[in-house]
């Protein structure tokens, strides 16, 4: 005698009785029995007699309360979540009363699910599933959804689903209860069929003509067996002949030698399926994507600003020389001028160690005219150096000719601003003359524009030779400023230190001040890593609004898909595939959403450059968003997905 293939000894079964004051109900109430390799067992019993839970003990879908189950020797209770997983997948295939097939996947599909656990490649499962479906008549509904097809066609799928891994054992929990006679009748010469081709069935019914046909029939009463015709039952063939035969179902080994399929193809399958849920779910997707948008465009157009905002200030450290310090008078009482600062004191300076120039700058405010046009404008009496200091090159013509202070020369720069007002467009400037306080100037260049600065249009301004400035138009040589360049920036601090150290001891007194154009500019900086923060934080903020909906419709989507979880782990999924498809979701959802936000987001960021705001985008900072976003989806997917893989297998299948 062969050795019992499955040994039930004294298997209980409790529910309930946890909590105060719950009664506890036993389903199973001590069962004893042995299954044979290739027999056929018809379970029989009333309605609530505890069958499908045995059922689910047999296929490991829900543990015993007590007793010991062993599968070929071995107790299942030794063995954990995968290991059970394993068991399930290799050895047993489950035919459900109310089918259980996935509503959004093909008959084809459905029946390769238990081989995809297995880790079969796709091609290998594709034909398998043909050729399952093609012997169980449903060659042409290949493609069919589940509620395209009978009642009848279902089972069939579900029948070869329980096959597509072998079906060494198949567990029939009322496979015709849903059937009208003639689908019952042909479901049933399949079980038949496949019993005699060696597989083990272990078919549950309530009805004692489907029983008949099997060679062996357990009767259960209120979770007990009370009669076992053991092996010698009656001899099956007397339901009537199928209207549809089908001949030469599979074989309990798989027909193939095994071919496990690579982490890649499992993740392409794994993004197929999640590709479709979302399909499925159109609005919500949707939604959600948006939440994932908006969080990663705003990343991605806030970091964009900020950058754009410190390359400007940069840009501007250039424009103005960042070796450069000015010095001017200083006011000491609000009723006294101040002390002009002298040509002198410009030489003392440019006898200083590391400074490169020190350049005079006298500025009046006089009426410039040319023809009829006049304008009221800033003259400046400098040389050359201005122009260096400042780094500021001609738009057209030339700038001053010479560092010579005594530069009688009448030749004047004029800047863009008193261009406008003087000559207006398309008429030449350079080679014009024009009279400075009645005393005429030739004009030999125009200042490249420069827009404002702090408040002062910077171009409203005519630079003239100091000499002449002082012979012609303001009869001193008294300064309103030195700009002078240090040549090596690493001696800024100690050459300012000297600056101010040599006026005091030549004019007597600190009755001036120094300005360093760097200094202003980096605290203009600092002002704006503050809001570099706060924007950053705004961003960070929208991104985890954007995760929590993530989150809030993977949790939705568990909810919804407890049973699809069940079938999946019925037939056999680890708890780790069920995590990885929802994690993959959550990935695919948040990566797709990531993609389109760095869409949008260089996309606003455009329209704001176009509207004249300095925009600088990085491909750090877009490839940081995208990384943020595809880990916000893995973060926020995690507890949904963790919490669908350690569903319980039965309850799972039980539903919602
Ligand atoms: P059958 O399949 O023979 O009709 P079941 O095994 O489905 O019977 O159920 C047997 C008994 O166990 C029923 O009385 C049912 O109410 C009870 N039962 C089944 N599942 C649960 C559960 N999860 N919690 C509490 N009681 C349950
Ligand atoms: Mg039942």
């Amino acid at each position: 005698m062969k050795p019992a293939l499955i040994e039930l000894r004294g298997i209980r079964r409790r529910y309930g009785g946890q909590g105060p004051g719950e009664a506890a109900t036993e389903v199973l109430r001590g069962i004893d029995l042995d299954i044979r390799d290739g027999e056929f067992v018809a379970i029989v019993g009333a309605s609530g007699s505890g069958k499908s839970t045995l059922m689910h003990i047999l296929g490991c879908l829900d543990p015993a309360t007590a007793g010991s189950y062993r599968f070929e020797g071995r107790d299942v209770a030794t063995l954990d979540a995968d290991g059970l997983a394993r068991l399930r997948r290799e050895a047993f295939g489950f035919v459900f009363q109310g089918y259980h097939l996935i509503p959004t996947e093909s008959a084809s599909e459905n029946v390769q699910i238990p081989a995809r656990y297995a880790g079969r490649p796709a091609s290998w499962r594709s034909a398998r599933a043909r050729a399952l479906l093609a012997r169980l008549g449903l060659a042409d509904r290949l493609s069919h959804r589940p509620r395209q097809l009978s009642g009848g066609q279902q089972q069939r799928v579900c029948i070869a689903r329980a096959l597509m891994n072998g079906g060494r054992v198949i567990l029939a929990d009322e496979p015709t209860g849903a059937l009208d006679s003639a689908s019952g009748a042909e479901v049933m010469a399949l079980l038949q069929e496949l019993a005699a081709a060696g597989h083990t069935i272990v078919l549950i019914t309530h009805d004692p003509g489907v029983a008949a046909c099997a060679r062996r029939v357990v009767h259960m009463r209120d979770g007990r067996i009370v009669g076992d015709t053991g092996g010698g039952g009656p001899a099956p063939g007397h339901l009537p002949e199928p209207a549809q035969a089908a001949p030469g179902v599979a074989a309990p080994e798989p027909a193939a030698p095994m071919q496990v399929a690579s982490a890649w193809t499992e993740l392409i399958e794994s993004l197929r399926s999640a590709g479709r849920v979302m399909r499925l779910n159109r609005l919500r997707t949707a939604l959600t994507l948006l939440g994932v948008i908006i969080g990663v465009a705003s990343v991605i157009v806030m970091l964009a600003v900020v950058r754009g905002s410190q390359q400007a200030v940069l840009a501007q450290m250039d424009t103005f020389g960042t070796r450069t310090v000015f010095v001017f008078p200083r006011w000491i009482s609000e009723r006294q001028r101040p002390r002009p600062l002298r040509l002198a004191d410009a030489e003392a300076i440019r006898r200083l160690p590391h400074v490169e120039q020190a350049s005079p700058y006298a500025e009046q405010t006089m009426l410039v005219r040319r023809g009829s046009a006049d304008f009221s404008s800033r003259i400046g009496g400098t040389t050359q150096g201005f122009t260096r200091a400042l780094n500021w090159p001609a738009a057209s013509g030339a700038l001053l000719p010479n560092e010579d202070e005594h530069d009688l020369s009448k030749v004047a720069v004029i800047g863009e601003t008193v261009r406008r007002h003087l000559f207006g467009d398309g008429v030449q400037a350079v080679g014009a003359d024009i009279l400075i306080d009645k005393v005429p100037f030739r004009v030999i260049g125009v200042l490249a524009p420069k827009g404002q600065t702090g408040g002062q249009d910077m171009d409203d301004r005519i630079i003239v030779p100091l000499g002449a400035a002082r012979a012609r138009l303001f009869g001193s040589f008294d300064l309103e400023r030195i700009d002078v360049v240090i040549r090596d920036m690493a001696h800024a601090a100690e050459t300012e230190a000297a600056i101010v150290r040599t006026l005091a001891a030549l004019r007597g007194g600190h009755d001036f001040e120094t300005r360093n154009q760097a200094q202003e500019i980096r605290a203009r900086a600092q002002a704006d890593s503050t809001l570099t923060l706060m924007l950053g934080l705004i961003a960070a903020i929208s991104l985890l609004v954007g995760g929590i909906g993530v989150m809030n419709v993977m949790l939705m989507t568990v909810r919804e898909r407890v049973r699809e979880i069940g079938i999946c782990m019925a037939v056999g999924a680890r708890q780790g595939d069920i995590l990885r498809q929802f994690l993959v979701e959550a990935v695919l959802l948040t990566g797709l959403g990531g993609t389109a936000g760095v869409a949008s987001g260089l996309a606003i960021g455009a329209l704001l450059m176009l509207a004249g705001v300095p925009v600088s985008f990085s491909a750090v900072a877009v490839t940081a968003a995208l990384g943020c976003a595809v880990a916000t989806g893995l973060v926020f997917g995690f507890m949904p997905a963790r919490q669908a893989a350690r569903l319980a297998p039965v309850a799972a299948l039980s539903g919602p």
